[in-house]
């Protein structure tokens, strides 16, 4: 069993976005309330080993840049223990099981784009894919012949990511102005200190480089929380962008340019030409559809989660 004695969360005093002391209280719950429980025993399949009494989860919102971001955060003895024996299993089987050809092709569209972008030879292109889980990203750039590595902290990922020929680096010392591009999928949402670590990538970017960010969106979930006052009324997938442990910066479009700005990144307009020219699947009727809309509604009337930030050149 756990050691019951040590505290099991622990609290961001500042926002961890712009690390100003301006945050105010949101939403707090119980954490043994029915319905955080409830998402608990779903989400982690029975396999929580903890009592929960005595804590909350705290949604906090910062007064200056506006990111919405959980107060008190799993200790790293807590962190562990999640990660390694709560969460269901997502061996690399597993996941590439359900990844169809319409996924393939999403991550060939932003290889390519990342290619037509910059007009580079894909040899002279230096990407890092940041926090990359199972490479698929890192080996798509390089099947285009992209000189790719990437950065992760789970072991069992970095000996696959070695096995297919991924370079590894040290998240600790990236080099300075290296790479013309950093892909950064699902993983913002879950750092004790996104922008401190914002900061550190762009500075591992060359001038006039990018770094994509991609979180789950967290405005609808913030706003039914607020309203229902309570996780009891709150749906699946609704909770998912602002997971009790996992998720625990939740950004909106405004709160991720924000922390862009914090550390001196502006979001890409990229034109439309470039966009559409880079996604293939045209020729069938539902995917098309969706192929029309995605760079609408992603970077023209920019309210998404998904952004391409640019270092100044
Ligand atoms: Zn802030």
């Amino acid at each position: 069993m756990p050691d019951s004695t040590q505290p099991i969360l622990v609290k961001r005093e500042r926002c961890p976005g712009c690390h100003r002391d301006a945050a105010k209280l949101l939403h707090s719950e119980p954490l043994d309330s029915p319905g955080i429980t409830r998402y608990m025993q779903d989400h982690y399949e029975g396999r929580v080993e903890r009592a929960f009494g005595g804590y909350d989860y705290q949604l906090a919102q910062c007064g200056h840049c506006g990111l919405a971001f959980q107060a008190q955060v799993p200790s790293s003895e807590l962190i562990e223990e999640i990660y390694d024996r709560w969460l269901p299993a997502t061996e690399r089987a597993l996941v590439a099981s359900h990844f169809g050809l319409d996924d393939y092709r999403y991550l060939a569209g932003q290889v390519e784009f990342m290619l037509g972008h910059f007009g580079l030879r894909p040899f002279e292109l230096k990407a890092l894919d940041f926090g990359f889980g199972w490479a698929e990203w890192a080996k798509m750039a390089g099947a285009y012949g992209v000189d790719v590595c990437g950065a992760e902290l789970s072991q069992v990922r970095i000996e696959y990511a070695k096995s297919v020929g991924i370079r590894i680096v040290d998240t600790r010392a990236l080099p300075d102005r290296e790479f013309h591009f950093i892909n950064t999928e699902q993983v913002f949402e879950h750092l004790l200190e996104p922008g401190t670590v914002l900061k550190q990538l762009a500075a591992a970017l060359r001038p006039g480089g990018l770094v994509k960010i991609s979180v789950p969106d967290a405005a609808k979930s913030i706003g039914k929380l607020l309203g229902a006052k309570s996780f009891a009324a709150l749906g699946k997938d609704d909770i998912m962008p602002i997971a009790p442990f996992e998720h625990i910066n939740a950004f909106t479009h405004a709160s991720l340019v924000a922390m862009g700005k914090e550390a001196g990144l502006a979001p890409l307009r990229p034109s439309l030409r470039k966009l559409y020219n880079s996604s293939s699947g045209w020729l069938e009727p539902k995917a098309a559809l969706k192929r029309l809309a995605r760079p609408v509604y992603r970077h023209v009337y920019p309210k998404s989660t998904f952004v391409y930030f640019a270092r100044p050149a």
